[in-house]
């Protein structure tokens, strides 16, 4: 999870996700409307007798803020919350497994705010299932050809890992940056991510206002899309003065023409 406003439970119960699932938290920045909605996440999976243990990775503080109330928890506490400060001076690997990398990055706030971005890690080749048959491959043969070798049979004939493979599946990414200005040493971090979240909190006429608040406008979030080689772009946290979110898409457009205003409850694919 990213972020974690008031809403939060709300939403989760909306869209039918299992709270249980939620093993890692990633939290931006300490401004309310980011992490609010924790400390009553925190109470829910306590509630719900979850043994496994919360992974927060968030500025160094949010510990400080929880614990109060954490002392309170009725039953006490059986969550194990653990937590991961984030590095505000240089991009850095916060989590990894088999299959996804985290990586996170400072971004340009009035507090320290960091970005996000989460990397599929390239997949091993696929073998086709006729060569096993066909060349009657064992089973440690098998995982050696998925890692890139060739298959060389009881009589010495090599044959090579092209033939008997198919290309995996290319990995994809995908970037979250809110709330910041426009900062221009994010592009090197996310430079060609798949799907780029960015904020777009006033529309460009409300430029001087965005840079002495340190947030972006539409054309910031486009331009960042265009600079960083983005695939598609995301855009939200939108002022609560706006009504029409399609003004938004509007002028993203005019500069990065695959961008999408987000719309509440709906998933969008990598
Ligand atoms: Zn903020
Ligand atoms: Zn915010």
């Amino acid at each position: 999870m990213i972020d974690c406003g008031e809403g939060t439970q709300i939403q989760l119960r909306r869209n039918k996700i299992a709270f249980n699932k939620i093993k890692h938290i990633f939290i931006s920045h300490l401004h309310g409307d980011h992490y609010y909605g924790l400390i009553g996440l925190i109470s829910t999976l306590n509630l719900l007798g979850l043994k496994s243990d919360i992974h927060i990775y968030a500025p160094s503080e949010i510990k400080n803020l929880l614990q109060p109330q954490l002392d309170f928890i009725k039953g006490g506490m059986i969550v194990n919350l653990v937590f991961h400060p984030l590095n505000f001076k240089k991009p850095q690997q916060i989590y990894s497994d088999k299959r996804v990398e985290v990586i996170s990055f400072p971004l340009k706030h009035s507090i320290s705010t960091c970005g996000f971005l989460f990397r599929e890690l390239p997949k091993q080749a696929n073998i086709k299932k006729e060569m096993i048959g066909f060349y009657n491959i064992p089973i440690a043969g098998i995982k050696e050809i998925k890692n890139g070798a060739d298959f060389v049979t009881p009589e010495g004939e090599v044959i090579p890992n092209e033939k008997l493979t198919n290309l995996p599946p290319k990995p994809v990414s995908y970037a979250f940056c809110t709330d910041t200005a426009f900062h221009e040493p994010i592009i090197e971090v996310i430079k060609d991510v798949d799907l780029l979240y960015h904020e777009a909190t006033f529309l460009e006429s409300m430029r001087d206002f965005a840079e002495k608040t340190l947030h972006s406008t539409t054309i910031d979030a486009a331009k960042m899309a265009k600079l960083a080689n983005a695939k598609k772009l995301l855009i939200g946290h939108f002022s609560a003065r706006y009504n029409d979110i399609k003004l938004f898409e509007k002028e993203a457009r005019t500069v990065f023409a695959n961008t999408e205003a987000v719309r509440e409850g709906l998933t969008y694919k990598v």
